[in-house]
């Protein structure tokens, strides 16, 4: 079995905020020349999450607006007392900061709307990583 490993570092310009990162994990999974396995693709923070959806701007608002009612900024949450992010730590928590997609062929599999998105939850940050791991055959 092959292993690669890619990191991709970025920033965030919004408290929240969408960053479709969909090349890049294509570009990973081509460079790796793995031709069949799985793609991990994970965010190592406690206040972002990955998810997979389409790159429609009323739609991405839409996810925006859910994940503030669902995890209200505001909300009687007894982390604010030392940090004021709870509500950020909650999605990442929930949503989930991995997300796997197969690879056959030497592609991901995802849906023709089903794009990658670093979700922002407590920017605006200047270092946000997320490593692409593929593995397979
Ligand atoms: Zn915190």
């Amino acid at each position: 079995m092959k292993v690669y490993f890619k990191e991709l570092t970025l920033s965030t310009s919004k408290r929240l905020e969408l960053v479709d990162i969909t090349h890049e994990v294509e570009r990973a999974v081509m460079k790796s020349g793995i031709r069949n396995g799985i793609c991990i693709i994970h965010a190592p923070h406690a206040t972002a999450a990955i998810i997979a959806n389409e790159h429609e701007s009323g739609l991405m608002r839409d996810i925006l607006t859910k994940v503030e009612e669902e995890y209200p900024r505001n909300g009687k949450w007894l982390h604010n007392r030392i940090d004021d992010n709870a509500a950020a730590h909650l999605g990442s928590a929930f949503i989930s900061s991995t997300r796997i997609f197969p690879i056959r062929e030497g592609r991901l599999i995802r849906g023709t709307w089903q794009n990658i998105f670093l979700l922002e939850m407590d920017g605006p940050r200047s270092y946000r990583r997320i490593v692409i791991e593929v593995m397979g055959e």
